[in-house]
């Protein structure tokens, strides 16, 4: 079976930063798959190589066999890869509903299930932060993707928000997509995600369940110990 995503011998350098330093690796398809690693390690490097805003200088990724590196972010998404951003990119001046409708027409029962039924003619700005959070996760759903990638989709929200975002994506999980975590609420990550990759220095640290990450002491000497 090919896999649901693949990266192949991946470097992206930016002048003298080597941010991504040949990297591979390979997930075979559904779960939560959390991506960790120290400021800088490569993580919102490698969903931009996925989602196709930065083109690697050596290697490719591809999505269920097909490569990904020679098509524009639009053909991705429409792929079946889709994305949330670290900075919300939300139209403002358009409804809620309308946000999900210019993806896709049957936008009410993706409102509805990530829980802003309510809120259909409001704008993004009228929402409080975490449900503008949903919007977006509503919004890359649209895509009726079969990988979506999260970039730090807990920055900013309160505890109580985090849990239930986090319990929405558990939901999104069980409908079959591959969810891709890039977070840096690392007790989240491993509380909720069926694998966790460690990246450090744009290279796979560590790769393995959440007890064996904890466990790892190369990842408490590189990362864990350090926080
Ligand atoms: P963070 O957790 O802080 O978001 P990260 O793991 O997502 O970090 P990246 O943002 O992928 O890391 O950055 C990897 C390396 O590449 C860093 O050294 C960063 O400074 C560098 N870098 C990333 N984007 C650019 C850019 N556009 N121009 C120059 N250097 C960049």
């Amino acid at each position: 079976m090919k896999a649901a995503l693949e990266v192949q011998d991946v470097t992206v350098r930016f002048g003298g930063v080597t941010a991504l330093d040949r990297l591979t690796l390979r997930h075979d398809r559904g779960g939560i798959v959390g991506l960790i690693g120290a400021n800088g390690a490569g993580k919102t490097t490698l969903i931009n190589v996925l989602s196709g805003t930065i083109r690697p200088e050596r290697g490719r990724a591809l999505l269920d066999g097909r490569e990904l590196t020679t098509l524009p972010p639009h053909r991705i998404a429409r792929a079946g890869l889709a994305r949330t951003f670290q900075n919300l990119q939300l139209f403002g001046s358009l409804s809620v509903l309308d946000n999900v409708l210019v993806v896709d027409r049957d936008a009410a029962p993706l409102l509805d299930e990530v829980g802003l039924s309510d809120d259909l003619e409001k704008k993004p700005g009228e929402l409080a932060y975490g449900r503008q959070r949903r919007l977006e996760l509503a919004r890359a759903l649209a895509l009726r993707p079969r990988v979506i990638l999260l970039d730090e989709p807990l920055a900013g929200l309160a505890g109580s928000e985090s849990d239930e975002l986090l319990e929405l994506f558990g939901r999104v999980r069980d409908r079959g997509v591959t969810v891709l975590l890039v977070e840096h609420d690392v007790p989240s990550v491993l509380r909720i995600s069926d694998r966790v990759l460690v990246l450090d220095q744009g290279a796979l640290l560590a790769d393995g369940t959440p007890g064996e990450i904890t466990a790892d002491p190369a990842v408490h000497e590189a990362y864990l110990g350090q926080r």
